[in-house]
Protein backbone atom coordinates (compact mmCIF):
# COMPACT_ATOMS: atom_id res chain seq x y z
CA UNK A 1 0.00 0.00 0.00
CA UNK A 2 1.81 3.27 -0.75
CA UNK A 3 1.31 5.97 1.87
CA UNK A 4 0.30 9.00 2.08
CA UNK A 5 3.23 11.27 4.04
CA UNK A 6 3.04 14.44 6.30
CA UNK A 7 6.15 16.20 5.97
CA UNK A 8 7.22 19.02 8.88
CA UNK A 9 9.49 22.08 7.55
CA UNK A 10 10.75 23.49 10.51
CA UNK A 11 12.32 25.91 8.68
CA UNK A 12 15.30 28.34 10.52
CA UNK A 13 13.85 26.76 14.31
CA UNK A 14 14.47 26.44 17.15
CA UNK A 15 17.24 28.70 18.05
CA UNK A 16 18.78 26.64 20.48
CA UNK A 17 19.82 22.91 20.77
CA UNK A 18 17.81 22.92 24.49
CA UNK A 19 14.75 24.05 22.60
CA UNK A 20 14.97 21.13 19.84
CA UNK A 21 15.65 18.43 22.40
CA UNK A 22 12.57 19.81 24.19
CA UNK A 23 10.83 19.87 20.71
CA UNK A 24 11.88 16.18 20.64
CA UNK A 25 10.62 15.44 24.31
CA UNK A 26 7.16 16.44 22.79
CA UNK A 27 7.32 14.75 19.35
CA UNK A 28 8.18 11.61 20.86
CA UNK A 29 5.01 12.31 23.74
CA UNK A 30 2.55 12.67 21.12
CA UNK A 31 3.55 9.55 18.70
CA UNK A 32 5.35 7.01 20.77
CA UNK A 33 1.87 5.57 21.65
CA UNK A 34 0.52 6.11 18.40
CA UNK A 35 -0.48 3.94 15.35
CA UNK A 36 -0.27 5.08 12.08
CA UNK A 37 -0.91 2.61 9.61
CA UNK A 38 -1.30 4.43 6.09
CA UNK A 39 0.89 7.94 6.61
CA UNK A 40 4.76 8.53 7.37
CA UNK A 41 5.86 11.25 9.27
CA UNK A 42 8.81 13.56 8.17
CA UNK A 43 10.58 15.97 10.19
CA UNK A 44 13.11 18.55 8.72
CA UNK A 45 15.01 20.31 10.82
CA UNK A 46 17.85 22.57 10.30
CA UNK A 47 20.55 20.44 9.63
CA UNK A 48 22.64 21.20 12.38
CA UNK A 49 19.74 19.30 14.17
CA UNK A 50 19.72 16.32 11.98
CA UNK A 51 21.78 13.88 13.81
CA UNK A 52 19.99 14.84 17.37
CA UNK A 53 16.88 13.21 15.59
CA UNK A 54 18.38 10.80 14.34
CA UNK A 55 19.72 9.65 17.47
CA UNK A 56 16.48 9.88 19.20
CA UNK A 57 15.26 6.63 16.93
CA UNK A 58 11.53 7.98 17.04
CA UNK A 59 9.13 5.38 16.48
CA UNK A 60 6.74 7.05 13.29
CA UNK A 61 9.18 9.59 12.83
CA UNK A 62 11.85 9.72 9.61
CA UNK A 63 14.00 12.38 8.63
CA UNK A 64 14.94 14.89 6.27
CA UNK A 65 16.77 17.96 5.18
CA UNK A 66 15.18 20.83 4.05
CA UNK A 67 18.15 21.52 0.93
CA UNK A 68 20.76 20.29 -0.65
CA UNK A 69 23.63 20.39 -2.52
CA UNK A 70 24.14 19.00 -6.13
CA UNK A 71 27.96 18.45 -5.86
CA UNK A 72 28.75 15.08 -4.22
CA UNK A 73 31.35 16.41 -2.18
CA UNK A 74 34.68 19.39 -2.86
CA UNK A 75 35.59 22.72 -2.15
CA UNK A 76 31.69 24.21 -1.58
CA UNK A 77 32.57 25.85 2.09
CA UNK A 78 28.79 26.15 4.02
CA UNK A 79 27.09 23.48 1.65
CA UNK A 80 26.31 19.72 2.62
CA UNK A 81 25.36 17.06 0.26
CA UNK A 82 22.23 14.90 -0.32
CA UNK A 83 24.85 11.78 0.34
CA UNK A 84 25.97 13.46 3.35
CA UNK A 85 22.50 13.59 4.30
CA UNK A 86 21.35 9.93 3.09
CA UNK A 87 24.75 8.65 5.17
CA UNK A 88 24.06 10.49 8.50
CA UNK A 89 20.68 8.45 8.09
CA UNK A 90 18.08 10.24 6.42
CA UNK A 91 15.18 9.70 3.85
CA UNK A 92 13.98 12.86 2.73
CA UNK A 93 15.10 16.20 1.22
CA UNK A 94 13.01 19.03 0.19
CA UNK A 95 13.77 20.80 -2.92
CA UNK A 96 12.43 23.97 -4.72
CA UNK A 97 10.68 25.67 -1.97
CA UNK A 98 9.35 29.07 -2.70
CA UNK A 99 10.95 30.31 -0.01
CA UNK A 100 14.74 29.14 -1.35
CA UNK A 101 13.59 30.56 -5.00
CA UNK A 102 12.83 33.95 -3.20
CA UNK A 103 15.47 34.55 -0.80
CA UNK A 104 18.35 32.26 -2.71
CA UNK A 105 17.54 33.03 -6.07
CA UNK A 106 16.75 29.36 -7.00
CA UNK A 107 15.89 28.83 -10.42
CA UNK A 108 14.15 25.77 -12.44
CA UNK A 109 18.38 24.79 -13.74
CA UNK A 110 19.33 24.50 -10.24
CA UNK A 111 16.41 23.15 -8.68
CA UNK A 112 16.92 19.90 -11.11
CA UNK A 113 20.70 19.63 -10.65
CA UNK A 114 19.55 19.37 -6.98
CA UNK A 115 17.08 16.75 -7.81
CA UNK A 116 18.95 14.67 -9.77
CA UNK A 117 21.55 14.75 -6.92
CA UNK A 118 19.27 13.62 -4.00
CA UNK A 119 17.47 10.88 -6.29
CA UNK A 120 21.36 9.60 -7.36
CA UNK A 121 22.16 9.21 -3.20
CA UNK A 122 19.36 7.23 -2.49
CA UNK A 123 16.95 9.81 -0.72
CA UNK A 124 12.85 10.51 -1.58
CA UNK A 125 12.54 14.07 -3.00
CA UNK A 126 9.65 16.28 -2.03
CA UNK A 127 9.78 18.67 -4.78
CA UNK A 128 7.91 21.68 -4.46
CA UNK A 129 6.27 24.11 -6.71
CA UNK A 130 3.87 26.81 -6.37
CA UNK A 131 2.17 30.07 -8.66
CA UNK A 132 2.71 33.58 -6.90
CA UNK A 133 -0.72 35.52 -6.46
CA UNK A 134 0.28 38.03 -8.83
CA UNK A 135 1.09 34.61 -11.37
CA UNK A 136 -2.71 33.78 -10.12
CA UNK A 137 -4.28 36.75 -10.67
CA UNK A 138 -3.24 36.87 -14.25
CA UNK A 139 -4.44 33.89 -15.43
CA UNK A 140 -1.04 32.19 -15.34
CA UNK A 141 -1.06 29.59 -12.78
CA UNK A 142 -1.08 27.04 -15.25
CA UNK A 143 2.01 27.65 -17.12
CA UNK A 144 3.81 28.57 -13.98
CA UNK A 145 3.19 25.15 -12.57
CA UNK A 146 3.77 23.15 -15.81
CA UNK A 147 6.96 25.03 -15.97
CA UNK A 148 7.62 24.23 -13.03
CA UNK A 149 7.21 20.67 -13.17
CA UNK A 150 8.70 19.81 -16.67
CA UNK A 151 12.24 21.96 -16.30
CA UNK A 152 12.27 20.33 -12.61
CA UNK A 153 11.96 16.94 -13.82
CA UNK A 154 14.39 17.13 -16.88
CA UNK A 155 16.23 14.35 -17.48
CA UNK A 156 14.90 12.23 -15.06
CA UNK A 157 13.87 9.10 -15.99
CA UNK A 158 10.63 6.72 -15.17
CA UNK A 159 12.78 4.43 -13.17
CA UNK A 160 13.65 7.24 -10.17
CA UNK A 161 10.53 9.40 -10.37
CA UNK A 162 8.76 6.29 -7.48
CA UNK A 163 11.23 8.79 -5.25
CA UNK A 164 9.73 11.85 -5.87
CA UNK A 165 6.93 13.45 -4.20
CA UNK A 166 5.74 16.64 -5.25
CA UNK A 167 4.12 19.21 -3.26
CA UNK A 168 1.52 22.12 -4.17
CA UNK A 169 2.39 24.83 -2.49
CA UNK A 170 0.90 28.14 -3.32
CA UNK A 171 3.09 30.94 -2.45
CA UNK A 172 0.38 33.39 -1.33
CA UNK A 173 -0.62 30.41 1.51
CA UNK A 174 2.57 29.34 2.56
CA UNK A 175 3.78 31.68 6.09
CA UNK A 176 0.12 33.52 5.84
CA UNK A 177 -3.14 32.80 6.50
CA UNK A 178 -4.75 32.35 3.29
CA UNK A 179 -5.54 28.72 2.01
CA UNK A 180 -6.57 28.22 -1.47
CA UNK A 181 -10.04 26.24 -1.64
CA UNK A 182 -9.96 22.81 -2.16
CA UNK A 183 -11.50 23.55 -5.74
CA UNK A 184 -8.49 25.22 -6.60
CA UNK A 185 -6.01 22.60 -5.23
CA UNK A 186 -7.71 20.02 -7.31
CA UNK A 187 -7.13 22.12 -10.06
CA UNK A 188 -3.58 22.68 -9.55
CA UNK A 189 -3.19 19.08 -8.57
CA UNK A 190 -4.95 18.16 -12.13
CA UNK A 191 -2.41 20.59 -14.06
CA UNK A 192 0.76 19.29 -12.13
CA UNK A 193 -0.58 15.21 -13.16
CA UNK A 194 -1.13 16.79 -16.63
CA UNK A 195 2.43 18.01 -16.78
CA UNK A 196 3.74 14.85 -15.72
CA UNK A 197 1.36 12.73 -17.70
CA UNK A 198 3.24 14.64 -21.04
CA UNK A 199 6.65 13.80 -19.80
CA UNK A 200 5.96 9.93 -18.43
CA UNK A 201 3.62 7.23 -19.03
CA UNK A 202 0.46 6.80 -16.64
CA UNK A 203 1.31 3.93 -14.83
CA UNK A 204 4.98 6.05 -13.62
CA UNK A 205 2.59 9.31 -13.31
CA UNK A 206 0.32 7.66 -11.05
CA UNK A 207 3.64 6.57 -8.95
CA UNK A 208 4.17 10.29 -7.95
CA UNK A 209 3.24 11.46 -4.49
CA UNK A 210 1.12 14.51 -4.58
CA UNK A 211 1.05 16.82 -1.28
CA UNK A 212 -0.54 20.11 -0.56
CA UNK A 213 1.38 22.68 2.01
CA UNK A 214 0.60 26.24 2.59
CA UNK A 215 -1.22 27.37 5.44
CA UNK A 216 -2.18 23.30 6.71
CA UNK A 217 -3.77 23.32 10.11
CA UNK A 218 -5.50 20.50 11.89
CA UNK A 219 -9.04 22.38 12.14
CA UNK A 220 -8.00 23.02 8.02
CA UNK A 221 -6.49 19.70 6.96
CA UNK A 222 -9.97 18.62 5.70
CA UNK A 223 -10.54 21.62 3.89
CA UNK A 224 -6.98 20.66 1.77
CA UNK A 225 -7.23 17.10 1.53
CA UNK A 226 -11.09 16.51 0.95
CA UNK A 227 -9.93 14.77 -2.27
CA UNK A 228 -8.93 10.93 -1.15
CA UNK A 229 -6.17 11.12 -4.26
CA UNK A 230 -4.48 13.92 -1.89
CA UNK A 231 -1.11 11.60 -0.92
CA UNK A 232 -0.80 14.21 2.12
CA UNK A 233 0.22 17.58 3.31
CA UNK A 234 3.45 19.48 3.70
CA UNK A 235 2.91 21.75 7.18
CA UNK A 236 5.30 24.76 7.95
CA UNK A 237 4.57 26.46 11.05
CA UNK A 238 2.30 23.71 12.57
CA UNK A 239 5.20 21.49 12.90
CA UNK A 240 6.85 22.99 15.49
CA UNK A 241 3.88 22.09 17.45
CA UNK A 242 3.63 18.28 18.09
CA UNK A 243 0.64 18.24 19.37
CA UNK A 244 -1.33 19.80 16.00
CA UNK A 245 1.31 18.76 13.65
CA UNK A 246 0.37 15.15 14.88
CA UNK A 247 -3.23 16.15 15.17
CA UNK A 248 -2.85 16.66 11.12
CA UNK A 249 -1.00 13.12 10.61
CA UNK A 250 -3.16 11.35 13.01
CA UNK A 251 -6.51 12.98 10.69
CA UNK A 252 -4.56 12.01 7.36
CA UNK A 253 -4.08 9.06 8.46
CA UNK A 254 -7.45 7.77 9.48
CA UNK A 255 -9.03 9.96 6.76
C1 LIG B 1 6.06 25.57 4.13
O1 LIG B 1 7.00 26.15 4.64
O2 LIG B 1 6.26 24.77 3.20
C2 LIG B 1 4.70 25.86 4.59
C3 LIG B 1 3.73 25.22 4.01
O3 LIG B 1 4.56 26.78 5.60
P1 LIG B 1 3.22 27.10 6.45
O4 LIG B 1 2.56 25.77 6.76
O5 LIG B 1 3.70 27.80 7.65
O6 LIG B 1 2.35 27.93 5.57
Amino acid sequence: MRKKLVIGNLKMNPVTSAEFERYLDLLEKETGNKKFEKTEIVVCPPVVYLQKLLDRELKNIKAGAQNVYWEYQGAYTGEISAGMVKSAGANYAIVGHSERRKYFDEKEEIINLKLKSILKSGLNAILCVGESMEERKGGRTATVLKKQVKDSLAGIGAGKVEYISIAYEPIWAVGTDELPTSDEILEAKLIVKKALAEMYSMKTMEKIRLLYGGNVKSYLVNQVCTDPAMDGVLVGRESLEPYEFVKIAKIIDES
